[in-house]
């Protein structure tokens, strides 16, 4: 390296004497010449200078220095009086010569300043042309001013074919935004990246990753816009494939799953769905779905459910999960799960994003499931039953009995004269109320024997409320206990056997009023009534009394459990009964703020 570089400086140093002097030779010729030919000093010096700026082409600003510093001494010696000496007469004659100094050395340097500029710009745009990325100039007008090697490639068109043309109309160039929107950004931020679709000249299309940069003027107004692109439309294309094949992978998956998926943009009102989102909803693909369809689908009954699914992610409540049923022709009916969450978008929109489960067949084993527990809690119930049909005798004895002593009564009065009819009526009136009693206590232990559901009919659940208060209201008013009722306006009425409903509940009051008796707290009761799922409505009596402990929660509904010394255990044994003939669920849970809950689950009407 050091040799070479050695060699490099002695050969540069010959180069330079080289060009001195045969600069200066050239120079002295000129000189010569001029003064052969008579020439006076101007003309001889404006052909020196002429020689001077051509030299200087060949070398830097020394080289031009001594030319011009020569051509000065041969101005003075051949053409300034005294001829051939250094010396100069008048001092006049300095100022030509000083000028001709001046003048050849700004003259030299302007013309070398000119050379780099455009040695520069010549390098510039041969690095531009070198990269891989197709680089043109546009101006604000859109209109090509520079076109690369490589935008000749990529694009087919020559330079001299593309420069001049709009780059809009000659791309025929794909925005991903409004054009005037991405100007806007270009002209806020100098600069903007993104993905273009560009058409070449043998018409097909190419995805580009394009950078635009803008160049201002000196007084900052935007000038022009630098533009590379850079072909991706392979690499779009195995990300293309990729996502096909994931799409295709989700797909089977949720095809195996029964799960599809739904996106709504709530703002905007758009509803996707995913296939198998379309194929549990039984809808042709080519229809766009809304939750107009979706609604359409609902089983009646769920309505209510539905709606208020739709007003809370309205409303932007964060994640749900809720069930329904949907109800096709010839009354097939679905069981739906949709579990989802609002998300927000890139822009800012919300867009709720959920999962749509078919949950027909897990609802139907549900359903056989709990089919199989009734008739075990049936077959328990009978148990129960037989040991409670010596109290049971007792209760339909005691009507009979007492059928047999008014009937003797009655006889005995009907053989004696004179004969007194208006008691003879009082006592059959009296012996048909009690045979009518025993009737219906046979009548109703053979229903709950029977497992027989019973007959329902449109109960309002104000009115149900009401009667149990009404029934309990002396014990109510010995406690000092208040009472507020709560009902939901979608859960107003519900279906039953008005009776049995209100035992079920004189029955959790009655115990409520127990439990609180156990605590000095001023008693507080809640009736509350609210809509429950798959149009169901949730009927709960809630105390201030002192809960129930984790040992005894598991064992409430049994017969005969019971923690009160005069209890019997029967009373929630027989409520639970009650509830599931009619189709329900009762259940038990302590309160957060004390005392404890009792809620079963009964048919909406
Ligand atoms: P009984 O009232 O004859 O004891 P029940 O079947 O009605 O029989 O109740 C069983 C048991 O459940 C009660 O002994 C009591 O321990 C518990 N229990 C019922 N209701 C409540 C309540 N509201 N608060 C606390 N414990 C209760």
């Amino acid at each position: 390296m050091g040799t070479l570089g050695s060699s490099e400086a002695r050969s540069r140093w010959f180069y330079l004497i080289a060009l001195w002097i045969g600069g200066c030779a050239i120079v002295g010729l000129i000189a010569w010449i001029c003064l052969r030919l008579q020439l006076q000093l101007a003309t001889a010096g404006f052909c020196m200078l002429i020689a001077i700026v051509l030299l200087s082409l060949l070398d830097s600003f020394i080289s031009s220095a001594i030319f011009s510093v020569a051509g000065a001494l041969l101005l003075n010696v051949c053409f300034t009086p005294p001829i051939f000496s250094f010396a100069i007469a008048k001092t006049a004659d300095l100022l030509p010569l000083l000028t001709f100094l001046v003048t050849s050395i700004a003259v030299t340097s302007l013309v070398r300043e000119i050379r780099r500029a455009e040695q520069i710009q010549r390098e510039q745009a041969r690095l531009l042309n070198q990269t891989h990325d197709a680089v043109f100039v546009r101006d604000i007008d859109g209109v090509i001013r520079y076109w690369n090697q490589s935008a000749e490639d990529l694009y087919g068109w020559r330079r001299d074919e593309a420069v001049g043309k709009s780059a809009d109309t000659l791309l025929k160039i794909v925005y991903p935004m409004a054009r005037d929107r991405l100007q806007q950004a270009l002209f806020e931020n100098g600069h903007w990246n993104g993905e273009l679709v560009h058409t070449r000249r043998d018409g097909t299309q190419v995805v580009v990753s394009s950078r635009g940069t803008l160049q201002r003027d000196d007084q900052g107004q935007p000038r022009t816009i630098l533009e590379t692109a850079n072909d991706i439309t392979d690499r779009k294309r195995a990300e293309e494939t990729i996502r096909k094949s994931q799409a295709q992978f989700l797909e089977e998956v949720q095809r195996l799953s029964r799960t599809g998926s739904l996106g709504w943009t709530i703002e905007a009102g758009e509803v996707f769905w995913s296939a198998q989102a379309y194929r549990i909803f039984e809808q042709d693909m080519s229809v766009a779905p809304t939750i107009g369809i979706m609604r359409e689908r609902v089983h009646p009954d769920d309505l209510p459910v539905f709606d208020t699914m739709v007003a809370r992610i309205e409303a932007g409540d964060s994640s749900l999960d809720v069930e329904y049923r949907l109800r096709f022709p010839e009354s097939r009916i679905k069981y739906l799960r949709i579990i989802g969450h609002a998300v927000e978008m890139h822009d800012a929109r919300r867009q709720f994003v959920g999962a749509v489960m078919d949950i027909t067949e897990a609802r139907q084993a549900d359903m056989r499931l709990r089919r199989l527990e009734s008739d075990l809690a049936r077959t328990s119930r009978i148990t129960v039953l037989a040991e409670l049909s010596a109290s049971i005798a007792h209760e339909v004895g005691q009507p009979l009995t007492a059928v047999v002593v008014n009937g003797d009564v009655c006889l005995g009065w009907l053989q004696r004269a004179p004969l007194n009819v208006g008691e003879v009526e009082r006592l059959v009136v009296r012996m048909r109320e009690d045979a009518t009693r025993a009737a219906d206590i046979v009548r109703r232990v053979r229903r709950l024997v029977k497992g027989t559901p019973p007959d329902p009919v449109s109960i309002d659940v104000k009115g149900l409320f009401q009667e149990v208060l009404t029934f309990l209201r002396p014990e109510l008013e010995m406690h000092g206990c208040s009472v507020l009722t709560d009902i939901a306006r979608d859960a107003s009425a519900v279906a039953g056997d008005r009776i049995q409903l209100q035992q079920v509940l004189v029955n959790l009051t009655t115990n409520a009023l127990q439990a609180m008796a156990q605590v000095s707290a001023k008693h507080h009761l809640v009736l509350e009534a609210r809509p429950g799922e798959s149009a169901r409505v949730i009927l709960s009596v809630r105390d201030n009394g002192p809960g129930i402990s984790e040992e005894h929660l598991p064992h409430l509904f049994d017969a005969f459990f019971t923690t009160r010394t005069d209890g019997m255990g029967m009373g929630l044994a027989i409520a639970a009964s009650i509830v599931e003939a009619h189709g329900g669920r009762l259940w038990a849970v302590n309160n957060t703020e004390g005392g404890s809950t009792f809620s079963f689950t009964l048919k909406a009407a």
